[in-house]
């Protein structure tokens, strides 16, 4: 269940963001192109994108891109991640469409983040859908913490 689903946010800058690095998206296979941008709790933003690959296992997802830039520059502490996503193609863009972090996405999130990251989706129709780490991924496999 979303948090919240309307149209202002208080981190609207961080969808622009992600907005931006939706357009360096490389997906010609799925044709559906992604943007992330990641808010450290140092106020640093780190942008991602999709970047497929022929032989599909070494794609990598937008969330996982920002969150590798951000942890090989040195930052483990995050805030929010703000997540956007259409297809390439304009003719088959879809207005409604939000794109949510996959299981492997969410996993890596739970390396790093507590129960309370929150994941923003924004459409192109403006809307906005925020959710909390532990809602989307709830049980995350981590034995080692309590
Ligand atoms: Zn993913």
């Amino acid at each position: 269940m979303a948090l919240k689903v309307n149209g202002s946010n208080k981190y609207n800058f961080l969808i622009e963001k992600a907005r931006e690095a939706e357009k360096n998206a490389y997906s010609p296979y799925s044709g559906f192109n992604v943007g992330a941008a990641l808010l450290c709790k140092d106020g640093t933003v780190y942008s991602g994108c999709n970047i497929e690959n022929i032989a599909y296992g070494p794609s990598n997802c937008a969330e996982r891109t920002a969150i590798f830039k951000a942890v090989s520059e040195g930052q483990k502490e995050f805030v929010a991640i703000a997540i956007t996503g259409n297809f390439d193609d304009p003719d088959a863009q879809k207005s409604e469409v939000f794109a949510s972090p996959c299981g492997t996405c969410r996993q890596v999130m739970a390396e790093f983040c507590d129960g309370d990251f929150l994941i923003i989706l924004a459409n192109l129709k403006g809307q906005v859908k925020e959710y909390r780490l532990k809602d989307l991924l709830p049980e995350a496999f981590n034995p080692f913490k309590e």
